[in-house]
């Protein structure tokens, strides 16, 4: 599809993603060629949008706002409701593509806004429907205790373990397989490179006002990597940083097929929380995704966990995944709750063009709009009957049905890290390939991040080079 803009292209592609997800975009600035398959939006003496798509066409046109930072996001409107005309889909989030809408919410809160106003202001600004609505503000107030326990001078720590035990076919994340050799063989010194960063950081931070309040270790699947590595890894965390005021520990141990009780007992001597995902309850499905483990062994990682002691366990969902369905979802979701875990994260499957899954799929062999919509609704309905509220939310771009991604959680077992990194209020510590770093200004609000390397050949191999920025972190913080 061409599209034939002559300003910013990103939130307009944003806009026509919601409803061509899988499409691929061409665009051009020459004078626009009304064919099937074109859009065109321009911003000129006044403001217009044409679609054409199967046949079919719609247009508007506006005049120009009378302040000019309101160009965009008009036009956006106008290319939605032309949309909307064109297909017959409603995206329920309106043309609001930020990936981060609770955050609008605690904005306009701050600005002594009322429930309705706030519903006014962004259903007129975005055409939010009442629904989507709804969740922002049901999740914002779930996230209040933890926004008003945060303490300034923390930082959250976050280590990285980029492996896992197989590749789901739906991932685009860089973490390496196992499966492969070469990949096997990286753990080792991945591991020796972790402690060394972890103890730089650690002393590095020595003697500054900042304390640790969370740490997360994510991945990849950590406990894709054996007992005793995690065991140097954590042990090197508890040494290296005053971990004394910490408020919440999780390991995202992920994949049940890694889950064994030497690990968890590694994991138990440290963390407070504990993540085990099964995705979905249909072995079928998790075949399709390509998981090389069944629900049986979730259920057994699960009761494991529950034995061993950890009273804080959050469960990932993924609605849309192939071959599901709306009973199967549903099948899903009723026997999670079933087991009463504290968390219960529901995302949506979101198109990666690198993840092999999308490699030649097309939309129409994707769960349709409409039974992701009930997937969803279903999942919302039945956790809020079970006792769970949702507490942090958010989107990527290319979501099937332009839906979201929430965390559920029974009262007092919010998630802070997921808060605070969502929110992003809180000075993220990272440690390990990809992680990124991140300190907030508070009194401008500035957020400044840097990167480690993406790929665990890299981090190791040009870790030297890599670390020289970790050098102004402690700077950046205590001017802050
Ligand atoms: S477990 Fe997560 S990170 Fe690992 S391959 Fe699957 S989706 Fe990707």
């Amino acid at each position: 599809m061409i599209i034939y803009i002559n300003g910013s292209k990103y939130e307009i592609e944003a806009v026509v993603k919601l409803f061509f997800p899988l499409e691929r975009f061409e665009f051009k600035e020459d004078a626009p060629v009304r064919t099937d398959g074109c859009i065109i939006a321009r911003t000129d003496e006044t403001l217009f949008v044409y679609a054409a798509a199967g046949g079919r066409k719609a247009e508007r046109s506006a005049p120009l706002p009378e302040d000019p930072s309101e160009n965009e996001i008009t036009l956006c409107r106008l290319l939605f409701t032309a949309l909307t005309e064109l297909t017959g889909v409603t995206p329920a989030w309106g043309c609001l593509t930020g990936i981060r809408p609770v955050k609008k919410i605690n904005t306009l809160m701050s600005r002594g806004m009322d429930y309705e106003q706030m519903y006014s202001y962004l259903h007129r600004k975005y055409l939010i429907s009442r629904s989507k609505f709804d969740l922002i503000f049901r999740t914002a107030q779930g996230q209040r205790h933890a926004l008003d326990t945060y303490d300034p001078h923390s930082f959250s720590l976050y280590i990285g373990i980029p492996f896992c035990p197989s590749r789901c076919s739906y991932c685009s994340f860089v973490s390496h397989s196992i499966t492969s050799k070469g990949a096997k063989q990286l753990i080792p010194q991945y591991v020796d490179m972790l402690i060394r960063e972890l103890r730089e950081t650690g002393e590095m931070l020595r003697g500054t006002p900042f304390h640790c309040d969370t740490v997360y270790i994510g991945g990849g699947t950590p406990t894709a990597i054996d007992a005793h590595q995690l065991s140097r890894i954590m042990g090197t965390a508890a040494d290296s940083f005053d971990l004394s005021a910490v408020r919440e520990y999780t390991v995202e141990a992920g994949r049940p097929d890694t889950i064994t009780e030497d690990k968890l007992s590694v994991i138990k001597e440290h963390a407070t929380r504990i993540s085990i995902n099964p995705q979905t309850l249909s072995d079928s499905v998790l075949r399709n995704i390509g998981r090389i483990h069944s629900a049986r062994q979730f259920y057994d990682a699960f009761d494991l966990a529950r034995k061993m002691g950890f009273d804080s366990v959050n469960t990932d969902t993924i609605a849309g995944l192939p071959g599901d369905t709306a009973e199967g979802f549903r099948a899903t979701i009723d026997g999670l709750i079933a087991l009463s875990p504290e968390n219960i994260t529901v995302h949506t499957l979101t198109v990666k063009r690198s993840a092999t899954l999308f490699q030649g799929t097309a939309r129409g062999d994707l769960a349709a709009d409409d039974t992701l919509m009930r997937m969803v609704d279903y999942a919302g309905e039945a956790l809020a009957d079970a006792g769970y509220s949702p507490y942090y939310l958010y989107r990527q771009k290319n979501t099937i049905g332009n839906l979201e991604n929430v965390g559920f959680s029974k009262p007092g077992h919010e998630g802070l890290y997921n808060i605070y990194i969502m929110e992003e209020i809180q000075n993220i510590i990272s440690c390990g390939a990809g992680a990124s770093t991140k300190i907030i200004d508070h009194s401008t609000g500035k957020i400044t991040r840097s990167f480690n390397y993406k790929y665990p050949y890299e981090y190791i191999s040009r870790y030297d080079r890599m670390t020289e920025y970790k050098k102004t972190v402690r700077q950046m913080l205590t001017e802050n």
